[in-house]
C-alpha cells in the first residue's frame, strides 16, 4: 500500500546503504543526519525507524500494527523530541526533555522488539541536554537506536559527534527539484522558478510552487525592499483590501519568514535561513528593527480575522511598520 510509506527523494544511494544496514541489523546505536533544512532528513530517519520497528520484514508498504502505528505517529516504542520555545527564550531542547526521553526508553518495548528515538533539531540541544544524552550514547542499555537530525553540524558537541555515525545530506540539485515539482503536477515555468529559489530544499520549493507562493514571495520581497512612504501605504492598503483572508494570511506569513531569515543572519545562523539572497535586506533592516517588525507582524497576523476591515487593518499595520523604520 502506497499510503504506508515515507517518501524519500534525492539521495537514493545513501538511503539504500542505510536501509541495507538496518536489514543486516548492523545499524549503529546512534546516527547523526546533517544537511540543509527541509531536504528530507527526517523522512529518511522515519523510514529507517519504520523498518527497525516493523514486526515483519520491514518491507515497503508493510501494514503490520507497528508500521501502522508509526505512520499514525502513535507508536509506543518511538519517541521524538523537538526544540520548543518557553516564554521568551528561543527554541531549545532542554535537559528535562532528554531526561524524560531516557526515562521512557529505560522501559521495555511494548509493541516492537526495539525502540527508536528521534531527536529532530539536535543542534538545538543545550550543553546540559547534550551531556545528559551523551551518557546514554556512551553506555547504551537495551536495544535502542538514536537518530539525531541537525542542519548545523557546528552546533553539535564534539563528544556527541564522536559517538554517532555521521551521515551528511547534500542540498538537492536544482534540476532534481524541478523534476520532482513537475511530477507533482506543477507547471514547468513555475517549477523552474521555485526550484531556483528553493536552495536545495524540497519543502521550500513545494511551498513556493504550490498555489500563489511564488507570487507572494515576489510581492513580499518588493514590499520589504522599497521605502514605505505615506502614498505607498495608502495604495498598498487599498490593493490589499481586495485580498481574501487566506491570501492576506499567506502574505503575513511570508513577511514573517523573511524577517526571521534576517534575524538568523544576525544571530550567526545563516544556514538556517530559507533564503540565501539577503544582502539588500541586511542593508535596510538592522537587528533591532527586524526584531521589532517581527513582533509587530506576528501581532497583526494573529489579529487577522474575517470580520476586520482589511483596508483599515492594513493601514494600521503599515503605519506602525513605517514608524519603526523611522525610529532612530
Ligand atoms: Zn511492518
Amino acid at each position: 500500500m502506497e499510503t504506508h510509506k515515507f517518501k524519500v527523494v534525492g539521495f537514493e544511494k545513501e538511503f539504500e546503504r542505510l536501509k541495507r544496514m538496518v536489514k543486516r541489523e548492523d545499524m549503529p546505536h546512534a546516527a547523526l543526519f546533517t544537511g540543509p533544512e527541509g531536504i528530507g532528513k527526517r523522512m529518511v530517519a522515519m523510514e529507517l525507524s519504520r523498518m527497525i520497528l516493523c514486526l515483519k520484514e520491514g518491507e515497503e508498504g508493510c501494514d503490520c500494527p507497528s508500521c501502522k502505528a508509526l505512520m499514525d505517529m502513535n507508536h509506543p516504542d518511538f519517541y521524538a523530541v523537538e526544540p520548543t520555545a518557553k516564554g521568551k527564550s528561543s527554541p531549545l531542547i532542554r535537559i528535562e526533555e532528554i531526561g524524560e526521553l531516557l526515562n521512557n526508553i529505560s522501559r521495555l518495548p511494548l509493541l516492537s522488539k526495539s525502540r527508536v528515538c528521534l531527536i529532530d533539531g539536535a543542534d538545538f540541544m543545550n550543553e546540559a541536554a547534550a551531556n545528559r544524552l551523551l551518557k546514554t550514547l556512551e553506555e547504551p542499555t537495551g536495544d535502542v537506536k538514536f537518530f539525531l537530525i541537525a542542519s548545523r553540524r557546528s552546533k553539535i558537541l564534539p563528544t556527541v559527534l564522536s559517538r554517532s555515525m555521521p551521515v551528511s545530506f547534500p542540498a538537492l540539485p536544482v534540476e532534481t527539484i524541478e523534476k520532482l515539482l513537475v511530477e507533482r503536477g506543477i507547471e514547468e515555468e513555475a517549477a523552474k522558478e521555485a526550484a531556483r529559489l528553493s536552495f536545495g530544499s524540497m519543502k521550500q520549493a513545494i511551498a513556493l510552487a504550490e498555489g500563489d507562493g511564488l507570487l507572494i514571495e515576489k510581492e513580499v520581497r518588493e514590499f520589504l525592499q522599497k521605502p514605505l512612504g505615506f502614498e505607498r501605504i495608502w495604495t498598498l492598503s487599498k490593493e490589499m483590501a481586495e485580498f481574501d483572508r487566506e491570501r492576506l494570511q499567506k502574505w503575513f506569513a511570508a513577511v514573517l519568514l523573511m524577517l526571521r531569515d534576517i534575524l538568523f543572519y544576525y544571530e550567526g545562523a545563516a544556514e538556517l535561513a530559507s533564503s540565501r539572497d539577503m544582502t539588500s535586506f541586511l542593508n535596510i533592516y538592522d537587528r533591532k528593527r527586524a526584531l521589532m517588525l517581527s513582533m509587530l507582524t506576528l501581532e497583526y497576523e494573529k489579529r487577522l480575522t474575517a470580520n476586520v476591515n482589511f483596508r483599515l487593518f492594513m493601514e494600521g499595520y503599515l503605519l506602525k511598520f513605517r514608524r519603526i523604520m523611522e525610529e532612530k
